[in-house]
């Protein structure tokens, strides 16, 4: 393919762990091109070459911590960071009219607000998981809740490595919509996210929202409906990050030539 038809992404974060497997799969990718790399202020990789980071061939691209410098020659940039790291790729994007694919978990209502504004003048996919398997779970965890009924009591159980920054996932709280949508409820006043000390019954339509810390885990996610004499365990876990990292490059094709929005990966799958 000709470099110039080819599509030119960025990565924000790319020293990360996400930012460093999404740079690989752009290097690797025929139709891609890595053209811009950000990094934190202070980072021992700035200036660095990005492709040399990530274990691949000289890429002849420098990480720099001025968006400006790094992401001139993109036509989409990937931000995998954190919520305020997010928040200004977002309003480079808005201003430059750069597509952005945003994996990044954990904004609160005012972010969100800011990510609005940027979609309704560029394409955006953002999603809590890019992996194929979990926004099929999104899906069937709506429709297992409306054909279980209220009868059936819900938990959302997520488990993380030690590093994860958030609590409850994103993954966890995008379940927890999907299943507040299909009771036709409003999640904040029916989601319990932790239970200590003398709690009493629980609730009628409550939905539980757990949440465990440790090692490497890489992301388990478990939908528990449970009623008198049976329950069903819906569960997803991922392996590795290359599921996300491939989800998001599949997500960077789809949003080639979109008019703006703020698109999810069940769009993306048209699911
Ligand atoms: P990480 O800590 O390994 O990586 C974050 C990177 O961002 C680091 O390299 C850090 O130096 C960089 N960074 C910090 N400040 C910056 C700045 N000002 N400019 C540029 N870069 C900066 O984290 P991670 O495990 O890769 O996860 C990142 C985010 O992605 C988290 O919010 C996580 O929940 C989310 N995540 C989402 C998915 C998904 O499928 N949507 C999958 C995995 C992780």
């Amino acid at each position: 393919m000709e470099v110039e038809t080819m599509i030119h992404a960025g990565v924000v974060g790319i020293a990360g762990r996400m930012g460093s497997l999404l740079a690989q799969g752009i290097i690797d990718a025929e139709d891609m091109v890595l053209a811009g790399a950000l990094e934190a202020k202070g980072h021992p990789v700035l200036g660095k070459d990005a492709g040399t980071i990530v274990g691949r061939d000289l890429q002849g691209v420098g990480i720099s911590c001025v968006f400006e410098e790094a992401f001139a020659s993109c036509d989409v940039i990937i931000d995998f960071t954190m919520p305020a790291v997010t928040v200004e790729t977002a309003r480079y994007a808005q201003e430059e009219s750069k597509h952005l694919i945003i994996g990044t978990t954990g904004f609160d209502e005012e972010q969100l607000l800011m990510i609005r504004d940027c979609a309704g003048k560029v394409p955006v996919v953002m999603a809590p998981n890019m992996s194929i398997g979990v926004n099929v779970m999104f899906k069937v965890a709506a429709i297992l809740t409306e054909l279980l009924g209220k009868d059936y009591d819900v938990e959302i159980i997520e488990a993380h490595h030690r590093l994860k920054k958030d609590a409850p996932s994103g993954t966890a709280l995008g379940l927890a919509i999907s299943i507040a949508e299909a009771k036709g409820v409003e999640l904040a006043k029916n989601a319990c996210y932790e239970r200590h000390g003398i709690i009493g019954a629980r609730p009628d339509g409550e939905i539980g929202i757990q949440t465990l810390r440790a090692g490497d885990i890489v992301g388990d996610h478990t939908v528990l409906y449970a009623g008198n004499n049976e329950r069903i365990e819906l569960k997803h876990q991922a392996h590795s990050r290359q599921n996300f990292a491939r989800g998001a490059l599949r997500a960077v094709r789809w949003l080639k030539g979109r008019e703006p929005g703020l698109y999810s990966m069940i769009d993306v799958l048209g699911l």
